[in-house]
């Protein structure tokens, strides 16, 4: 997800930096989320001590978890899609049942609630998984880095095949690694991550509860906002088949890292942030929260269900009418519509549903808002990447369409 930006800058630095730097960020939030300053900016740094780093339980909850969702990827519902078409012609088929899973796996964990199953202990559970999680990346991205010297050439990331075993290792060398018809990418991409940062999210709740007696109003906005926002990328999983992430990069430690350990542990920090830091919420300050997550909800699933339903079919009633630039590749550029607004609207979405997620956990810390100012850096350095790449593909149409629509992101600011 998330972390593929980083796979633009083709340094040996950033392969050697990033899988030391990134898994220590991810133990050092998680620490200063459960501190009682919860200051990012504390020297030194709040650190989580040895014994807070193992539990014997939680490699075999990560493993039950992996277990599971790797036997609901076989399930045999929803639709089957075809990928895009690969460099050898061919073209591979995915389980579209992603929110199958999502829904079993959420009806499980309800069931063992019922059972009194003590899920509130995912608080005392997080550092130690998170740890366990990063092992588990670590061991799967080396086993991917061997597996990949049996690969054909045509299997292979033009990405991530430059010799260096360093960086080799850290973009990906495999484009589609597959074990038998399970692909590995493309699992790890929505599923176990994104559904477990929403069952962590639960686990917060239910910490909440058996601290204070009931779950608060912030920490049920953070829930339903980032459940939503889960439950939306399992609905049109379908979508992922041509993202970079599928289409381009190999499978390698940075997806690996992104999808399995820095995703999960990092995305739902207010909810853990809220569990030591409760904060009261007034209605209306809710009702404000609420809005803005509908309208970035609104804005973020209007724009991408816009470009994909043109991309995929132009004649289409909803974008027919739309108006339209011409560019020498024979495909046309959206300049009306929400595409008309700014370059990429879907962003400026995404980017108010963040700042939603934060502002229940109110104003007096910096860590709740760390998925923010993240997220703002991913996507404005995503969005010159794709601005080059459009560039390069459409030429002056796309210095047309930059004229047409000057802004970005942001409306007459960026
Ligand atoms: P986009 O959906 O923004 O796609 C960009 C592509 O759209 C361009 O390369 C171009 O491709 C096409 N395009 C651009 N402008 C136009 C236009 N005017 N008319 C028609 N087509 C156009 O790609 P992303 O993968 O970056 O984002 C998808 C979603 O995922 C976003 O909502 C983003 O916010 C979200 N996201 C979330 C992350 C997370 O960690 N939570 C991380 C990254 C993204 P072409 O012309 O070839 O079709």
């Amino acid at each position: 997800v998330g972390l593929n930006q980083f796979s633009s800058s083709h340094s040996f630095f950033s392969a050697v930096c990033i899988p030391v730097f990134l898994p220590l960020t991810v133990l050092f939030l998680i620490s200063v989320s459960r501190s009682p300053e919860a200051s990012v900016l504390q020297w030194p740094p709040a650190l989580p001590s040895s014994d807070q780093l193992w539990d014997p339980l939680a490699p075999v909850v990560l493993l039950g978890w992996m277990g599971l969702h790797i036997l609901l990827y076989f399930l045999p519902v929803g639709k089957v899609s075809d990928g895009l078409t690969l460099r050898d012609g061919s073209r591979l088929k995915y389980p579209i049942n992603g929110f199958h899973a999502l829904c079993i796996s959420s009806g499980l964990v309800m069931l063992f609630l019922g059972l009194g199953a003590p899920l509130g202990r995912l608080f005392e559970l997080l550092p130690p998984l998170a740890v366990c999680a990063i092992g588990a990346s670590f061991l799967f991205s080396i086993y991917l880095y061997i597996r990949s010297f049996w690969a054909p050439s045509h299997a292979l990331a033009l990405g991530g095949n430059t010799g260096n075993p360093l960086y080799d290792f850290f973009i990906g060398r495999e484009l589609n690694p597959r074990i038998g018809s399970f692909d590995l990418k493309y699992f790890c991409e929505l599923r176990p991550g994104l559904i477990g940062w929403v069952v962590i999210n639960l686990g917060m709740l239910m910490k909440e509860v058996e601290l204070r007696g009931s779950p608060s109003l912030a920490m049920i906005l953070v829930n339903c906002f980032q459940l939503l926002y889960v439950a939306d990328a399992l609905w049109n999983e379908e979508a992922v088949l041509t993202t970079m992430d599928i289409v381009h990069d190999g499978f390698g430690f940075m997806l690996v890292f992104g999808d399995l350990a820095w995703v999960p542990f990092t995305y739902g920090l207010q909810a853990a942030f809220l569990v030591v830091h409760p904060q009261s919420l007034s209605a209306l300050g809710a009702a404000v929260i609420i809005v803005l997550n509908g309208i970035g909800y609104y804005i973020f699933r209007k724009s991408n269900s816009q470009k994909n339903q043109f991309r995929r079919d132009p004649t289409h009633p909803s974008v027919s009418k739309l108006e339209t630039i011409a560019t020498a590749t024979g495909k046309r550029l959206l300049v009306s519509g929400w595409w008309g607004l700014v370059r990429h609207p879907n962003y400026l979405g995404d980017l108010l549903m963040a700042l939603a997620w934060s502002l229940p956990c109110g104003f007096s810390h910096l860590l709740p808002y760390f998925y923010v100012v993240y997220f703002t850096i991913l996507l404005i350095h995503r969005e010159a990447r794709d601005e080059r790449q459009c560039r390069d593909k459409y030429g002056v149409a796309w210095d047309t369409y930059c004229r047409r629509v000057p802004y970005r992101i942001f409306p007459y600011i960026y």
